[in-house]
């Protein structure tokens, strides 16, 4: 028996109701992305981070997860799962998943750039931070834990390695992802596994002969589909 291993980006969690830089809804439009999303100048524009990161935290209030990320927790648990997200929200924690793999880090997690330590927010609590200094060290300069554009991202070399140690009984399920951030085709390029597509439209990023099953549908309306594909490869 092999191991499961999925891929998810924005479109997992669009269902849903979040938005992303992609749609230019609300949030997205007021703000410049080069701005609240950049590693070079997120300290010189530090009030104006921290609005935009406390504005999307609360976002997180009006959603729920769907179908899909419940299908994840539910297939988390009766497989090996190695479960990577690009997603900064915690759709798949809600949805009863342990041990997501965030590759772009949490919007529900600060860290103080000094000395490490780490604020867990909860989604029942203050969600806004509150512009106060860190708590070991008073360091004034905490940052939401986003990776930016421009900053080193800690889990890759964890996608790189798992991808790269593939066997031919794993299967891939790359799900809600343009291939745009995280280049697919070069993730699968040596890939002996069955690798599963599940994105809402075909796109110029993702080499589609790199994939067994193709499904081009809304994630949250392709569970039998997922379910049958996998239960064939469990056979
Ligand atoms: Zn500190």
């Amino acid at each position: 028996m092999g191991k499961l291993v999925f891929l998810s980006g924005a479109g997992l969690s669009a269902p849903s109701g979040l938005s992303t830089f992609r749609d230019n809804d609300g949030l997205w439009e007021q703000y410049d992305l080069d701005i609240v999303c950049n590693y070079q100048t997120w300290i010189k524009n530090f009030n104006l981070v921290h609005e935009f990161y406390n504005k999307r935290r609360l976002e997180l209030r009006k959603v729920t997860p769907n179908k899909m990320h419940e299908k994840i927790a539910e297939i988390s648990k009766r497989f090996e799962v190695i479960n990577f997200t690009q997603n900064v929200d915690d759709l798949l924690e809600r949805a009863g998943c342990e041990n997501v793999i965030h590759l772009h880090g949490k919007l529900l997690e600060l860290h103080c750039t000094n000395c490490n330590d780490i604020t867990k927010l909860n989604l029942n609590d203050d969600l806004e931070f509150k512009f106060e200094n860190c708590k070991k060290c008073q360091s004034k300069l905490i940052k939401p834990s986003v990776v930016f554009f421009g900053e080193q991202a800690p889990f890759y070399t964890d996608l790189y390695s798992t991808f790269y140690n593939l066997n031919e009984d794993d299967l891939v399920v790359i799900i809600g992802t343009s291939g745009a951030v995280i280049n697919i085709n070069y993730l699968l390029r040596f890939a002996k596994s069955k690798n599963i597509l599940i994105n809402l439209e075909k796109n110029k990023y993702i080499n589609e002969a790199l994939f067994s099953h193709i499904i081009y549908k809304s994630c949250d309306e392709c569970i039998d589909e997922l379910e049958q594909i996998i239960q064939e490869w469990n056979s």
